[in-house]
C-alpha cells in the first residue's frame, strides 16, 4: 500500500520546547509590538473566510516584488520556502540533485520524496565551497538542479560571490540560491536571477514563521513554469492578508533584525573567548559551535532549561557540533553562562 522507501522514513521530529528556552529553529525572539497586533487583528477582520482566497495572489506577490525591487510577474509566494523547494524539485528535469554537505536537510529529504537522486559535495573545513568540485560532481551526476543556501545553514557563513558567480554562469540545470537569511546577511545575490537561476526567501527567520511564508524570485518565464505545480490557492486568506500588511510595517523586523546581529556579534565573543569551545562567524540568526561533547552539552542545556539544536549525529564536520538560535539578551546570557558551567565544570 505504500512506498517501502516511504516506510522507512522517519516523520520531521520537533522536539518538546515546552517550559525550556528556545534557541533550537531560528525564530525571532522578539514579539510583535502591541499597537502592531491590533492593528493586524483589524486586518483580519476584512476577510471573506467563505471565498476561495485570490488565486493569482495579486496584491501580495506586488507588495513583495516592490519590497524586493523586482516585478510581480517574478514572484512566486509559496507555504513556506519549503513549498518552492517541493515545487523547483517537481518541475525540474530529470537528472540529481547536487547539494554541499553540509547544508539544509530539506532539499535531500523532499528530493526522496520524488525520487530523485542527490548528489552532495563536502564543504572544506572551514566551510568554504570549492566551485570547481561542485561543477564536476553536477557535470558527473547530470544534475539538473542544486541548491546553495546563502548563508548556509547549518554552518553559518557566506559563499563567496566569486563562487557563486561560477556556479550559476557554468551550470546547465536550475540552481536556486536559498536566501533565507537574507535579512541577517551582508550580501544578496539576487542580481545572479536568470532563466536558470532562482532566489528563495521566506519571511520566517525574520519574525513571522508561523505565517509560513516563503517565496521565489526568478525570471518571468521560469516563475511562470514553476507556477504551473503550485497547488491552487497555497497560500490561504488570512495568509495573503497579513503578509501584506506585514510588509507595510517591515521596518519593524528589520530594526529587530538588527538587534538580532548586535546580540549575535556579542554572543560569538563570548563564545569564542570561552576555553574548549570552537564558535563560526554567521551571517545568519544562529551560531554554530562545536564542543568536547555536543551529546553532553546537549543534554545538561536541557537540564538549564535550554534547547539548542544537536547537530552531532550528522557526523563529518559537524561532529560535536550544536546549533544555537540567537535569542533575547537575557535568554542568551543565560545560555552563555550554562555552557561556561557546563564546559569548565565536566569538561563536556
Ligand atoms: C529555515 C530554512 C528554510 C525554510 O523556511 P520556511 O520558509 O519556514 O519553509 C529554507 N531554507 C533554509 C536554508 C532554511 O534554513
Amino acid at each position: 500500500m505504500i512506498r517501502s522507501d516511504i516506510k522507512q522514513l522517519a516523520a520531521y521530529h520537533v522536539p518538546d520546547a515546552n517550559g525550556l528556552i528556545k534557541l533550537d529553529a531560528m525564530e525571532n525572539p522578539y514579539p510583535l509590538p502591541d499597537a502592531l497586533r491590533d492593528q493586524w487583528a483589524r486586518h483580519i477582520r476584512s476577510v471573506n473566510i467563505n471565498r476561495y482566497p485570490d488565486a493569482e495572489m495579486d496584491d501580495l506577490r506586488h507588495a513583495i516584488a516592490d519590497r524586493d525591487g523586482l516585478q510581480a510577474n517574478q514572484v512566486l509566494p509559496g507555504n513556506g520556502s519549503d513549498e518552492i523547494i517541493q515545487i523547483a524539485l517537481i518541475a525540474a528535469d530529470q537528472g540529481a540533485c547536487v547539494i554541499p554537505q553540509p547544508t539544509f536537510a530539506m532539499y535531500e529529504i523532499i528530493s526522496r520524496w520524488l525520487k530523485r537522486p542527490v548528489a552532495s559535495v563536502p564543504l572544506k573545513e572551514d566551510f568554504s565551497l570549492n566551485a570547481d568540485a561542485f561543477l564536476r560532481v553536477c557535470a558527473r551526476e547530470k544534475a539538473a538542479i542544486a541548491f546553495l543556501a546563502c548563508p548556509n545553514n547549518p554552518t553559518g557563513n557566506m559563499w563567496t560571490r566569486d563562487t557563486i558567480r561560477k556556479i550559476a554562469d557554468n551550470f546547465r540545470g536550475l540552481l536556486i540560491i536559498d536566501e533565507a537569511y537574507n535579512p541577517f546577511a551582508d550580501e544578496s545575490y539576487t542580481d545572479m536571477i536568470a532563466p536558470r537561476v532562482i532566489v528563495l526567501r521566506t519571511y520566517s527567520k525574520v519574525g513571522m514563521a508561523g505565517l509560513r511564508l516563503g517565496y521565489a524570485l526568478g525570471h518571468p518565464d521560469t516563475i511562470a513554469q514553476l507556477n504551473k505545480v503550485r497547488l491552487p490557492y497555497n497560500i490561504n486568506s488570512p495568509g495573503q492578508v497579513s503578509a501584506c500588511f506585514f510588509l507595510e510595517h517591515f521596518h519593524v523586523f528589520e530594526e529587530q533584525a538588527r538587534k538580532i546581529c548586535s546580540n549575535r556579534s556579542r554572543m560569538l565573543a563570548a563564545m569564542i573567548s570561552m576555553d574548549h569551545i570552537e564558535a563560526f562567524p554567521s551571517q545568519a540568526n544562529f551560531i554554530l559551535l562545536r564542543v568536547p561533547n555536543a551529546d553532553a552539552t546537549f543534554e545538561a542545556l536541557k537540564q538549564h532549561g535550554i534547547l539548542v539544536k544537536n547537530m552531532h549525529a550528522s557526523g563529518g564536520l559537524l561532529e560535536n557540533c550544536l546549533r544555537v538560535t540567537i535569542g533575547l539578551p537575557e535568554e542568551n546570557t543565560q545560555f552563555i553562562t550554562a555552557l561556561k558551567e557546563i564546559v569548565s565544570e565536566t569538561g563536556n
